[in-house]
């Protein structure tokens, strides 16, 4: 079988139209035509990120994690930083500080559940933070962290407050500026519907006063070396810090200009629609959700617990049946749950299939479900 659905956490199955847009053979990164895409496509960010023009925006290559690491641009030797981790992309934090002379301090939340506002209210209040570092959903279990709530209570004893919006950005309400937000941060292959290669971000002009000569980041994510690179392209002009990923920018470009004319509303909409009905269809079936409780609940990251099927037979039957789902990585949980993906262009009819595939094969495989009760609440809810 070639056809497949893609509902793995990243890249997803992608809009044709926006892969097509990368198609083209003979644009350099000064033309005018890669200029103008670059331009629309940083103007584009700060709407995404809810951010008005205060905030300098910035696609740089790589992914998310080469916009985690570029964060240290803001921080100097020996500054403290609280990471508020709920799993395996919270903890990537600790990864990247843990190489930097600074100072950091986690709280973490056990597997399926998120830090408690009130925890990281504690914590913070000791006024010892240069910076906070949280993740609006874990990719790891699909938890959404209450990031408005938290902010909310800790705003005014920490300097600078930085969002990992990977799982976040384009399917979830995400408002830089009026929750007072810093950096907010994604990549290209999450919710924004294009294929893998970009980290995007904006910065609060409290965060760009604190871009130096002194900080602790090195040269390639140094973002002291690429805003003026940002700034350029954004007024229409072509400038050299590194090579961009051209092609990537174009699709980028399409994939932004796709999600302005759905509205960013009808998006999150859409997503909300899509994440209810998996679960819906996976309690129907049975089984049990990874995230503890409802308003832990995200709308881009669903994990499964089985009973008795392996995870890893799931996933390689259920590639045979014509869908990929993503293996689960929280070590905690190892063995016993899987993901389901569902971001960018993902639709009802996604929904649909993944039920009815995860049915059959499920069954197959010994896990005592109900065959056709997924499916038919899913169509239950979606004929209501
Ligand atoms: N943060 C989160 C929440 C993620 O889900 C991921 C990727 N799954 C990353 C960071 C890292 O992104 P990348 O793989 O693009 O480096």
């Amino acid at each position: 079988m070639t056809r497949k659905i893609l509902m793995h956490v990243g890249p997803e199955t992608l809009d044709y139209d926006v892969l097509l847009a990368g198609v083209k053979g003979d644009v350099g990164f000064t033309s005018k035509e890669f200029v103008d895409a670059m331009s629309y496509s940083l103007k584009f960010l700060r709407k995404l990120m809810g951010a008005d023009e205060s905030y300098q925006p910035f696609i740089i290559p790589g992914g998310g994690t080469s916009a985690m690491e570029s964060v240290t641009s803001l921080l100097k030797r020996g500054d403290k930083v609280l990471v508020v981790t709920n799993g395996v992309f919270g903890n990537r934090w600790l990864d990247i500080f843990s190489r930097y002379p600074l100072e950091v301090k986690a709280i973490r939340a056990k597997a399926g559940y998120y830090v408690k506002p009130e925890e990281v209210e504690e914590e913070v209040k000791k006024g010892i933070y240069t910076m906070l570092t949280l993740t609006h959903v874990e990719t790891s279990t699909g938890v959404r962290e209450p990031v408005k709530e938290v902010i909310d209570r800790v705003r005014d004893y920490v300097d600078l407050i930085v969002v990992d919006g990977v799982s976040s950005v384009g399917a979830e309400e995400v408002k830089a500026k009026d929750w007072k937000v810093d950096v907010y941060l994604t990549a290209s292959q999450k919710a924004i519907g294009a294929p893998p290669g970009a980290g995007l971000l904006v910065l609060s002009q409290k965060a760009l006063k604190m871009l130096s000569d002194d900080s602790v980041a090195g040269y390639y994510l140094n973002l002291k070396n690429w805003i003026g690179v940002m700034q350029a392209m954004e007024s229409g002009k072509a400038s050299y810090f590194s090579t961009p990923p051209v092609h990537l920018i174009f699709m980028i470009k399409r994939a932004f200009e796709m999600i302005e004319a759905e509205g960013l509303e009808n998006r999150i909409k859409r997503h909300e629609l899509v994440a209810s009905a998996i679960r819906r269809g996976i309690e129907a079936m049975g089984l049990e959700i990874v995230a503890k409780t409802p308003e832990a609940y995200s709308n881009t990251v669903t994990g499964v617990m089985l009973k008795r099927a392996n995870p890893a037979e799931v996933l390689s039957l259920s590639i045979s049946e014509g869908i990929e789902f993503a293996p689960g990585v929280h070590p905690d949980l190892a063995g016993k749950y899987f993901r389901i993906g569902h971001m960018g262009w993902v639709n009802m009819n996604d929904v649909i299939s993944a039920i009815a595939v995860l049915e059959r094969v499920l069954k197959r495989l010994g896990e005592p479900i109900k065959l056709g009760e997924g499916v038919r609440a899913v169509q239950e809810l979606l004929a209501s």
